[in-house]
């Protein structure tokens, strides 16, 4: 070990979310040596819990950590209603704590140098990085050829090198103990949530409910509504951020990397931010593996840009106003373009473009 620093590595990964251990465990595979700092090893992240079903598969990871499988998903609009049968590829529940923990304990067993502790700074130089992290009362000093900002959507690496956040929208989340339902929810409409959606899932023995909107519209007080119809308006609401996707986003700059969160890569639309931070998270290790920064971005671009532009469009388009997310649930009425929307969703066709998507429904709308 070098005197003058506590730690030497190749990628030192702020945050042991689904982003930053993934990445770390990827780094294991490919024998690249990494430090994975988060500073609380016992933080359950507000979370729906929601994520697409393939994942346990694609990141070996052991599927005792679904705590529910949904196989039914039930759209609301202002006057339409829709169930989606999603049995071919279902939806699963995971809960956060859990989840984020046992993700962290396997790239730790993997061979992360996992450490509790809080990312203060950095200085950066042309050939490596100097971070402080805060342990209790010590500052500890690493060096490190890579610095990589995993940590989330208030991302403080970000907001040191560039003095911006990611990003965002604001969530209403509340947990309402004691009341299980067996299948997803959500809902669209000025009257729940203006141009984005409002959810109901389930959460242990509980349920969640959630709805994501502009911070300076008014729909905090829409989100009520809901949870009276839920019975929940005693439960206590708490307000958490969520990305908003840019495409101008910043993957690399002096030495450090986005991923997750901090870089925006939560989906258009759906919101899904676990599945696409894990993800991103292994194309950007196959970058950093091959030491060239600029594939993250390239290879990014080619997997995702499409599907991300096509659901920015989607929902720009589809939650608009009433009258088109009413429209959106029963053109999903229609059997084979409900299990097209499905194969979409669960990336098992071609990402498609933006303007395809609307000529396709206005093909569908004129049909009819
Ligand atoms: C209310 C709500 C509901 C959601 N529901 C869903 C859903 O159902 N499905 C879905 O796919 N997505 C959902 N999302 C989005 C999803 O939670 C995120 O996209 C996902 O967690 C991103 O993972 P990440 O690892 O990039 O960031 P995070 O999960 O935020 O992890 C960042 C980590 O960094 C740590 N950290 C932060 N600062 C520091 C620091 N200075 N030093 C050290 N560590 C630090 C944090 O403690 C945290 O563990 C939801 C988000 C919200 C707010």
């Amino acid at each position: 070990m070098n005197k003058k620093f506590d730690f030497i590595t190749d990628t030192l990964i702020i945050g042991g979310g689904p982003a930053g251990s993934t990445l770390a465990r990827e780094l294991n595979k490919n024998n690249v040596n990494n430090i994975l700092i988060e500073k609380n090893f016992n933080y359950d992240k507000p979370c729906g819990g929601g994520i697409k079903s393939k994942v346990f598969e694609e990141f070996n990871l052991p599927k005792e950590l679904e705590t529910k499988q949904i196989t039914n998903v039930n759209l609301f609009s202002t006057s339409n209603n829709v169930k989606f049968n999603i049995k071919k590829a279902p939806l699963s529940i995971v809960l956060r704590k859990e989840f984020d923990n046992k993700l962290r304990l396997l790239a730790q067993e993997e061979g992360t140098n996992l450490i509790q502790g809080k990312y203060k700074s950095a200085e950066y130089f042309k050939d490596y990085i100097i971070a402080k992290i805060k342990i209790e009362n010590k500052i500890l000093l690493i060096k490190a050829k890579y610095l990589v900002g995993a940590d989330g959507v208030k991302s403080n690496v970000k907001k040191d090198l560039l003095g911006i956040y990611p990003k965002s929208f604001l969530t209403n989340y509340v947990i309402v103990k004691n009341q299980v339902i067996d299948s997803c929810e959500f809902y669209f409409g000025s009257k729940y949530s203006p141009k984005r959606y409002a959810w109901v899932f389930p959460h242990g023995n509980n349920i969640s409910i959630g709805s994501i909107f502009e911070p300076k519209s008014n729909a905090s007080n829409i989100f009520e509504d809901l949870l009276k119809q839920k019975d929940a308006l005693t439960a206590k609401k708490k307000g958490f951020y969520i990305p908003n996707w840019d495409k101008k986003n910043t993957f690399y700059k002096n030495r450090v990397f986005f991923v997750g969160d901090a870089a925006g890569q939560t989906l258009p639309f759906t919101y899904e931010g676990i599945y696409y931070s894990m993800r991103s998270a292994r194309i950007l290790a196959n970058a950093i593996t091959k030491n060239n920064p600029e594939l993250y971005e390239k290879e990014w671009k080619k997997t995702f840009e499409k599907t991300f532009k096509s659901y920015h469009w989607a929902e720009k388009f589809f939650l608009y106003s009433d009258f088109m997310s009413n429209k959106m649930l029963s053109f999903f009425k229609n059997k084979s373009l409900q299990e097209k929307a499905f194969l979409y969703w669960n990336n098992k066709v071609k990402p498609i473009s933006p303007q395809n998507i609307v000529i396709k429904f206005f093909k569908y709308f004129f049909k009819k």
